[in-house]
């Protein structure tokens, strides 16, 4: 690692990355909730507000329910949201000003970019961006370091993390294992008015007669992603891993793990501590908002960070690691995102369970090939950011194209 760092250089800390809190979006409904919060703790003199939405946020704010969860948070204050479809030079695809009004004076303005994973950056401020508490910001360098000192990545992030760090992981689990176990117990259909029934349930119980241990694997780890997704579909609480379009595959494949070969709770915090990192590095060198780069930001970065997670149960060497992370992003480059009238609901809760069985499968092609591999992690964490600003907005969260497009069977 190269000894000379400006402040920008480096890392936030993974609690920026994993956040529990109430689905369906991260940047649509997370975002905004924090934004507005932090709004009128500021502004306490204001009597009413009005939130102008603008890119993604305005496009897909209503199937996610941002207006709802801004006038929720807003309450008991009047509250106007307007949604701006027409403004094209934007800051980020997730913009939205706050204005507040005092006796029907304008008396505070602040404009909002809701970045991803819940995370925004408000009025710009240098203040209001996270704390870098790692140096290094690529996998070469944590590797370098980790192997100079003999760390595995878990142990290498629990001495950047500092205090209170394996407590609050603990707590991240611990909300996951909730998410699916309510996840698999639940029943009706989702909001929204897709009509779309929940799953989960008849996936984990319904077991075929002449069921192989390999199929029943696959609706075991379906029926567990399914469980958190449609948790988050419904608004329910859910860990951002590291969105909450893509919550499910993260959880789903560690509660498996842990179901079929009893790994402590202790084991699974390291391991989810190992899938922070990647999730972490493709935060800071690419994207992990759907608005930005589209779904292979959210979906893609989730695989991959389910992959590494394995690895380190499998106590997997760091190369192999790196390959089953850069195997799970690279075969998801280019993934559009396209949700039907905006809702976190088709493709996404099935993306989700497709992509946790193709992490699982990620590892074990990394363990047979890590030694013939061409292409590092970061180096592919880099071609998705490119892909993704290659990507047409109309596939970046705006419900314009894709799936989005097509008529439903039966509608
Ligand atoms: S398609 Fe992917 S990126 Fe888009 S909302 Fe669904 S999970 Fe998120």
């Amino acid at each position: 690692m190269s000894e000379n760092h400006c402040v920008d250089v480096g890392m936030e800390s993974l609690t920026e990355l994993y956040k529990i809190g109430r689905g369906p979006s991260s940047s649509h409904t997370m975002g905004p909730e924090r934004a507005c919060k932090k709004f009128i703790k500021e502004n306490p003199t204001v009597d009413s507000v009005r939130v102008v939405l603008y890119g993604s946020l305005a496009k897909t704010g209503l199937g996610h329910g941002t207006d709802e969860v801004i006038r929720k948070t807003v309450a008991p204050l009047e509250c106007v949201v307007e949604f701006d479809y027409d403004t094209q030079e934007l800051p980020h695809p997730n913009t939205m000003d706050i204005i507040g009004f005092t006796d029907g004076v304008q008396t505070a303005k602040v404009r909002v970019l809701s970045v991803g994973g819940g995370s925004i950056s408000y009025g710009g401020r240098a203040d209001a961006r996270p704390a870098r508490v790692y140096r290094e910001s690529t996998f070469a360098d944590i590797a370098e370091y980790c192997r100079r000192n003999s760390l595995r990545l878990w142990e290498y992030a629990v001495e950047r993390e500092g205090n209170g760090f394996l407590e609050y992981m603990s707590r991240v689990w611990s909300a996951m294992k909730t998410s699916v176990a309510l996840g698999i117990d639940s029943d009706g259909i989702l909001p929204g008015g897709l009509e779309v029934r929940r799953k989960a349930k008849s996936l984990y119980r319904v077991r075929q007669l002449d069921e192989s241990a390999e199929t029943r694997e696959n609706r075991l780890v379906c029926a567990f992603a399914f469980a958190v997704s449609e948790q988050n579909a419904a608004g329910e609480q859910i860990v951002t891993a590291p969105t909450c379009g893509a919550a499910g595959v993260l959880p789903a494949v560690l509660y498996y793990q842990q179901q079929k070969s009893k790994y402590s709770d202790k084991q699974i915090v390291r391991a989810l501590i190992t899938g922070g990192i990647i999730g972490n590095l493709i935060k800071t060198n690419a994207s992990i908002s759907g608005a930005e780069c589209g779904c292979q930001a959210e979906i893609g970065s989730a695989c991959a960070m389910a992959a590494a997670a394995l690895g380190e149960l499998r106590a997997l060497d760091l190369d192999k690691i790196e390959y089953a992370a850069e195997i799970a992003i690279e075969h998801h480059l280019g993934l559009t995102c396209d949700p039907i009238c905006g809702l976190v609901q088709i493709p996404c809760i099935e993306r989700n369970a497709v992509a946790a069985m193709r992490a699982i499968n990620a590892v074990s092609l990394a363990g047979f090939l890590w030694d013939s591999r061409k292409i590092s992690f970061d180096k592919v964490v880099h071609t998705m950011k490119e892909t993704g600003r290659d990507l047409s907005s109309s596939y970046k969260e705006t419900s314009e194209a894709g799936l989005a497009k097509i008529e439903l069977r039966g509608s």
